[in-house]
């Protein structure tokens, strides 16, 4: 058995059930990729669009691609209609104009909101509360073509475990406060995409449903 095919095994068996994985083959070559394909991957994520859109075209179609880096507005319309999801959704206005180039395309574009919540400054997306607020002030129903499907995140690069359950507690808690009691009614609000290779234990604890691992599977990235 080859190293990408033992890992994917290896996870699956892992994974309690409700807990998806989403492979994450940024940086590697499309030969990886498959090998993981032929041992029954289907979701891969990957963080640059240029990278996505040559691989989309060497690699079977039942492929659900997730794009999961930051993405620059002037990219957006490259994008729309080729992904599964974008979990990276890090702005209102990146919110908007992949809602207005959905209409445009005549696609329905599902997005997970970024949270920020770890101690990195350099880390995107919408702190807790700037989350709950649009939420509360109902600012979803304008779009038009886009579904909310939850939300992803990060938690701080440190080897502080209880620091990085704090964190996914947090992103967990803000997902639920949504759900339950900011905007019951939202539909199809189920998803919170936390956990990679050093701590997808930990997110899973506290209540991930979409784990995304890179090195682990693949190995290291070559920049
Ligand atoms: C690269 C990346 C991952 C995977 O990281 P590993 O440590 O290789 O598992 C997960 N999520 C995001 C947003 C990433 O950019």
């Amino acid at each position: 058995m080859t190293e990408i095919r033992k890992q994917i095994t290896r996870l699956r068996a892992e994974l309690p059930e409700g807990v998806a994985l989403c492979a994450v083959s940024k940086f590697h070559p499309v030969e990886a990729l498959r090998e993981a394909y032929d041992a029954g991957q289907r979701t891969f994520g990957e963080s640059r669009v240029q990278e996505l859109l040559e691989k989309i075209p060497q690699l079977p179609a039942d492929i659900s691609w997730h794009f999961i880096g930051h993405l620059q507005t002037n990219k957006v319309r490259q994008l729309i209609g080729r992904t599964a999801m974008i979990e990276s959704v890090d702005s209102e206005r990146l919110l908007a104009l992949i809602d207005r180039e959905s209409e445009k395309a005549g696609v329905i574009t599902r997005v997970l909101m970024q949270l920020h919540v770890a101690a990195e400054e350099t880390k995107f997306g919408f702190t807790p509360q700037e989350l709950e607020d649009y939420f509360a002030n109902r600012r979803f129903e304008s779009l038009r073509a886009t579904h909310i499907c939850g939300v992803m995140g990060m938690a701080t690069n440190t080897d502080d475990t209880d620091r990085i359950s704090s964190d996914f507690r947090q992103i967990a808690d803000t997902f639920r406060r949504i759900r339950t009691e900011i905007a019951p009614d939202l539909r199809g609000f189920d998803t919170i995409s936390m956990g990679m290779s050093d701590d997808y234990p930990l997110a899973i604890a506290e209540g991930s449903t979409l784990v995304r691992i890179g090195s682990t599977i693949f190995g290291a990235r070559q920049y």
